[in-house]
């Protein structure tokens, strides 16, 4: 397949297998780790790892696995070899259940976005919830994020999301589609819940001096959706997107234009990832020497 026309679903084109996979110097010694999920093929995780496992010299390469059933391939990991995986969606909660061993941060958030391999065991852990932190505290000049945050979603990320804000000791307002799914987090968490509608606007401008978008709407290739459709911003919130593709979504842009501080989920993605390398190799990301890009730099 060339670049921009795939011949069949998960042909990588030449160039990539060459750059980015180092094909041609894998043998029978590398090493193997990937990502699984359904899809997986838009994964900018290859872009981060491989790299960074070539800085090093690490005979290894990160693959994506398009897999449906998770079961299936930590069953074959042992075959294949695979020492790591990172988990996305939609495999991240009910991987949980099918581990040698779970970290404490896993058990409390209910999902795990990264498997380690060790003497045939499997054993999960959680990145995103440190990865977030780090990610937002970067924001804010004293590095703690505000008292009062509100959090956009109530799915997956909502959950890791909300680990971190409370665990900093923020008050947090969840705001989703579904009030019953929020609900579930309420009881968990002690949020504050509220429809993601016109009627919230009032108690999101209490606690808006961050928001943290973290549904699905504005992502590729629901770029055209905004999620606060309804909510005008007056500049003084901070307002993080989760999403990175496309690299500004319709609700950063209105944000941005406003005058807010934004961020989109780009280095919460490389945070997390940062976590994971060290977890699957044992030694630190070389972030002097790799600087990933995110999808849209290179086009
Ligand atoms: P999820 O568990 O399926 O949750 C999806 C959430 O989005 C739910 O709250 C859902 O509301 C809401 N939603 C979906 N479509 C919507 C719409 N049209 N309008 C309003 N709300 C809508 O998904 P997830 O695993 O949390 O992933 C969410 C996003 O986070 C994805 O875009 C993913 O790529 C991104 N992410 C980024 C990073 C990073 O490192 N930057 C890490 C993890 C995930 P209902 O409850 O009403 O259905």
């Amino acid at each position: 397949s060339d670049a921009d026309a795939q011949a069949a679903p998960g042909h990588i084109d030449p160039a990539t297998l060459c750059d980015v996979y180092r094909y041609r110097r894998i043998g029978e010694n590398t090493r193997i780790f990937g990502v699984i999920g359904d899809p997986v093929m838009h994964s900018r995780s290859p872009w981060i790892h491989n790299p960074a496992f070539d800085a090093l010299g690490i005979d290894a390469v990160y693959v994506p696995f398009h897999v449906d059933d998770p079961r299936e391939l930590l069953t074959a990991c042992a075959d294949l070899d695979v020492d790591g995986l990172s988990v996305t969606i939609p495999h991240k909660e009910r991987i949980t259940d099918l581990l040698s061993s779970i970290d404490e941060t896993v058990r409390e958030v209910g999902s795990c976005n990264t498997v380690v391999r060790r003497n045939g065991r499997l054993d999960g852990y959680n990145t995103d919830v440190r990865g977030f932190l780090t990610a937002v505290s970067r924001l804010f000049a004293d590095g703690a994020p505000p008292r009062r945050t509100t959090v956009v979603g109530a799915g997956g990320t909502a959950r890791a999301v909300l680990h971190a804000l409370t665990g900093a000791g923020c008050e947090v307002l969840v705001v989703n589609r579904t009030v019953e799914r929020a609900r579930e987090l309420a009881e968990r968490y002690g949020c504050l819940v509220a429809p993601l509608s016109k009627d919230s606007i009032g108690l999101l401008r209490s606690y808006s001096a961050l928001i943290v978008q973290t549904t699905s709407a504005g992502m590729k290739p629901h770029d055209d959706l905004d999620p606060l459709w309804f909510y005008d911003f007056d500049g003084s919130e901070t307002v993080f997107d989760v999403i990175y593709a496309p690299p500004e979504t319709l609700l950063l842009s209105r944000a941005r234009e406003a005058g807010c501080v934004t961020s989109n989920g780009w280095r919460m993605l490389l945070e997390q990832a940062y976590l994971q390398f060290e977890l699957f190799t044992g030694g630190k990301y070389p972030r002097e020497r790799v600087a990933p890009t995110p999808p849209h730099v290179e086009g």
